[in-house]
């Protein structure tokens, strides 16, 4: 995305953009292959200082991890809530899927969960604000994230039944587009990398 503002300019040249890929999810973002053949950047066009981009990128990975996690708060708030609706209103057997204490015990732990997560998010942002380094917080804020987002969309999947399947309801587009945060914006094996780090646990080499 880094590289949009440069397409149709004087420098695009030697941008070569290939087939758009089909995707799991995110499905509204396109996706391609872009390769980069001698492709000159005028130096006024540079940002910051020459060959501190990966440095730059780690900075600000602190803050796309702590935004990352606050996108999906209100989404599985929203969609534990339209479960409970739709598992109210579908009756199976002549009562509500909500009434078996199996479904209702499920969707109060899922919503704890995603309060425990709002908790963790807030002390780390409050952190970040008064200028602390909260790369360990962010990063177990996004490891949860990426982790409880797929617990809940296919938890709730799973209440929806047949309906879920279909791409009629909400429940099965962030059950494929929320499947990213474990991959998207460093993996959870990188988060469990960093978080190890910090708890100086790594082997060492
Ligand atoms: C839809 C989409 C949008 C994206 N948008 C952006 C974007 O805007 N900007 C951007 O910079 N990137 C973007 N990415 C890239 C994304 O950040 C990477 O896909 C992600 O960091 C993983 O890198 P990789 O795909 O190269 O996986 P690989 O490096 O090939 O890793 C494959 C798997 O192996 C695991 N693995 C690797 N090493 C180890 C190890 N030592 N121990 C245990 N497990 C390991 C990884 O965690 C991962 O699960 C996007 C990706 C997708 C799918």
């Amino acid at each position: 995305s880094i590289f949009c503002g440069l397409f149709n300019t004087p420098f695009s040249s030697g941008i070569h953009v290939g087939k758009k890929i089909d995707k799991l999810g995110m499905r509204s973002s396109d996706t391609h292959q872009i390769t980069f053949e001698d492709v000159r950047v005028p130096s006024k066009n540079l940002i910051g200082e020459e060959g501190k981009g990966f440095t730059y990128q780690m900075l600000q990975f602190q803050e796309e991890r702590l935004w990352a996690v606050a996108t999906v708060l209100t989404p599985l708030e929203t969609l534990i809530r339209e479960t409970i609706d739709y598992t109210r209103e579908r009756k199976v057997f002549g009562q509500p899927v909500l009434h078996n204490q199996t479904v209702h015990f499920r969707l109060a732990e899922l919503a704890t969960e995603v309060e425990l997560l709002r908790s963790l998010l807030r002390r780390a942002v409050a952190l970040y604000v008064e200028g602390n380094d909260v790369t360990k917080f962010a990063s177990m804020a996004k490891l949860k994230a990426g982790r409880l987002a797929r617990e809940v969309t296919d938890t709730c999947l799973q209440f929806w039944g047949g309906m879920g399947f279909t791409s009629e309801v909400l429940v099965s587009r962030l059950y494929r587009d929320f499947r990213l945060l474990s991959i998207g914006g460093g993996t959870d094996e990188t988060m469990l990398y960093i978080i190890c780090k910090h708890m100086e646990i790594l082997p060492s080499k």
